[in-house]
């Protein structure tokens, strides 16, 4: 199986909070899935029902690495997915509640957009603001919670920020203030960079993504808490416990819980490579980068924001793009328009066109870190700074 340096001996890639490789435990599983154990888990022969105690292994790995129950994880095709279905079910769910939505600001746009919609359907959408370092308080959301609010959604790990949210606070201030709120978490950048489970964070629905984690993209999951009965997604065969027919995407899901074991296994070396990384980045950025601002640290280990004030993001990541260095401007959800989470900094106008999100993989090695950092010094040197 090819490793990643062998894929791409050339490339020094910086964007892993975007998307990340298939690692080779995750290509083998899915070869597998596809040319061995391909039958339909619902078929009733020998081969159908070892498919169907395959698929159990692998619910128990992904459910195992999120540490909740098997029965507590529904697969899904990807996380915004996820997002869309547990805020629309959890509403439905809920109607008797109210229709007050709380979320933040700097949410993704698969919690963001489908938060847009319920606007447009007359729901009142309360957006918690974050201060200038991406921060949003415990406080905040107190405030804000009323005796009609029917769900609060929150991200545990802000992706373009790598700021840790309180969403654990959250639950409690929910239990505290007695609201009848259901809360949602997408913890999509939070799977396995930082420890927690959805219990310990208290909440009802969480959702995740295989492409974050080093499997394939196309495979997702929602966490659905013991004894919450969420409406259906898709009506059909039953496969998902009823939630959501349509026979699984064995090689996908496969693939996703091999990853997910790779994941758990090595989450500790894992976590102190990519700390090493940020801090070596951080450290070397700030020393040979001059104006170069890291806009907030600490927080989750795979991602360093910074501004190069003066400097058009697109202009560096093309200029580090065509040297073989890849790193974001900012989501790569939102191309090419400016980032809703830089703009909620409320920073100014040459920082804000200045950001760049610099995201890490344990596979990144020193040499990538050079070349990150030779390739900002000269783009600091080469490009044209609208700052005198
Ligand atoms: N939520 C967050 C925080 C993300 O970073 C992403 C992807 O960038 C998503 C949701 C969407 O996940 P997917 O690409 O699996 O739909």
């Amino acid at each position: 199986m090819m490793k990643l340096r062998e894929v791409l001996p050339m490339f020094h890639y910086f964007d892993s909070a975007a998307t990340t490789p298939v690692c080779p435990e995750a290509a083998q599983a899915a070869l597998e899935a596809m040319t061995r154990g391909w039958g339909n888990p619902s078929s009733v022969y020998a081969f159908g029902r070892e498919a169907a105690r395959v698929l159990a292994g692998w619910r128990a790995d992904v459910a195992g690495a999120l540490g909740c129950e098997p029965g507590e994880l529904v697969f899904t095709s990807c996380g915004t997915e996820s997002d869309n279905w547990a805020i629309r079910s959890a509403l439905a769910m809920n109607r008797r509640a109210g229709r007050h939505v709380i979320t933040t600001a700097i949410e993704h746009a698969a919690v963001l957009e489908p938060c847009r919609a319920l606007e447009r359907e007359g729901y009142e959408v309360t957006y918690l603001q974050p201060d200038r370092r991406g921060v949003i308080a415990p406080e905040q959301l107190e405030q804000a919670l009323r005796p009609d609010t029917a769900l609060v959604t929150m991200m545990l790990v802000n992706n373009e920020l790598g700021t840790i949210l309180p969403v654990k606070e959250a639950a409690q201030a929910i239990r505290r203030s007695g609201s009848g709120a259901l809360l949602h978490c997408d913890a999509v950048q939070g799977f396995l960079k930082i420890p927690f489970t959805p219990r310990e964070l208290g909440v009802d629905l969480l959702s995740v993504s295989g492409h974050k984690i080093r499997a394939p993209k196309g495979i997702g999951a929602l966490y659905i808490r013991k004894g919450l009965k969420l409406p259906p997604l898709i009506l059909g065969g039953g496969q998902e416990g009823g939630l959501r027919s349509g026979t699984e995407a064995t090689a996908q899901i496969a693939a996703f819980a091999a990853a997910a074991r790779v994941g758990t296994e090595r989450r500790e070396e894992h976590f102190q490579t990519l700390s090493r990384l940020r801090a070596r980045a951080e450290e070397q950025l700030l020393r040979e980068v001059p104006g170069l601002k890291v806009l907030t640290d600490g927080g989750a280990p795979h991602i360093l924001p910074v501004t190069m004030p003066g400097y058009k993001s697109e202009v560096v990541v093309r200029y580090l793009g065509d040297r073989g260095v890849y790193l974001s401007s900012g989501s790569a959800c939102h191309r090419g328009r400016p980032s809703h989470v830089f703009a909620a900094l409320k920073l100014p106008k040459a920082e804000l066109d200045g950001v760049l999100r610099i995201s890490f993989s344990p596979d990144n090695t020193d040499e990538d870190l050079d070349a990150l950092v030779q390739g900002l010094a000269g783009a600091r040197r080469e490009l044209f700074s609208t700052l005198s």
